[in-house]
């Protein structure tokens, strides 16, 4: 299983040269099991993504789960931009979403309409269908996708995918302190070998002016790590405002108290299981 890293910064994109070795693209994680395609949300580098696929199958037909945590700015915006939708009827994408506040397919086409976007979404040659996800267990081929609840303004979804190479968490866009949202976000999290968890704000900015606003921090990345027994800690959504140079200094500190933590980077891939990597 490969996990890899299309988008993932947090708010808006930040193509400023000094925000570059983490990236500025917004949240898409990939996960590939197989010949079998997971995608976690449709930010701007969701785009990427699509570029990357072309060029990967060519002539040969794409075929994605796609599961959008919530519908934010940057979590859809690279929707409309996803070459392969364009492409082929023999692409096929399957969308998963709650629609507790509205279906994905009304969003998309939304997005899409005059006087915000140039091109119909008739345009779109592949099929696609869309499928309303709520909290519980979905099994798709060889994996399990559990799904949580967070603590987000208009609310967002985690999720946790289990292979049997090993398990994936993608817990975005969550603000600690509500003891419910805690617990189950813990749970979620629990045994995990890979945590990818929203440390948008350094734990000063959030306590001075970023209450109520649906983030999370660094120092409650580590402890959502190390209180559910997850293997490693991947901090994600960065903020706008973070250059390269915080990002680092923020993964150095976060080590400090878990050895295991690393910052999603655009490009970046984790293979799983890590025993099997590691002897290659
Ligand atoms: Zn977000
Ligand atoms: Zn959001």
């Amino acid at each position: 299983m490969r996990v890899k890293f299309w988008g993932v910064r947090g708010s808006t994109p930040t193509p400023h040269a000094e925000n570059m070795r983490y990236g500025g693209n917004t949240s898409c994680v990939e996960v590939r099991l197989g010949d079998e395609i997971y995608v976690f949300d449709c930010g701007t580098g969701f785009r990427s993504l699509g570029m990357g696929l072309r060029h990967e199958f060519g002539p040969r037909p794409v075929r994605a789960h796609v599961f959008v945590s919530h519908f934010h700015w940057d979590h859809i915006q690279g929707l409309p931009f996803f070459g392969p939708l364009y492409d082929k009827p023999e692409n096929k994408f399957i969308f998963h979403c709650s629609s507790r506040t509205r279906s994905l397919k009304s969003v998309l086409e939304e997005q899409m309409a005059t006087p915000y976007f140039p091109v119909a979404m008739t345009e779109m040659k592949s099929q696609y269908d869309f499928y309303n996800i709520e909290e519980g267990k979905l099994k798709l081929d060889d994996i399990t996708i559990k799904t949580a609840w967070l603590n987000h303004p208009q609310g967002c979804m985690g999720f946790r995918i289990e292979t049997k190479e090993g398990v994936v968490v993608y817990a975005t866009d969550n603000e600690p302190g509500d003891a419910a949202f805690d617990k189950s976000v813990r749970k979620l999290a629990e045994g995990a070998d890979i945590l990818i968890y929203d440390a948008q704000y350094l734990p000063e900015e959030y306590a001075a002016r970023r209450r109520g606003w649906g983030h999370s921090h660094w120092r409650e990345a580590v402890n959502v790590v190390m209180e559910s027994g997850a293997k490693e800690l991947i901090l994600f959504h960065h903020d706008p405002e973070h250059t390269d140079a915080c990002i680092d200094s923020v993964v150095k500190e976060a080590r400090n108290h878990y050895p295991k933590v690393r910052a999603a980077a655009e490009g970046m891939e984790i293979n799983l299981p890590f025993s099997a990597a590691a002897k290659k």
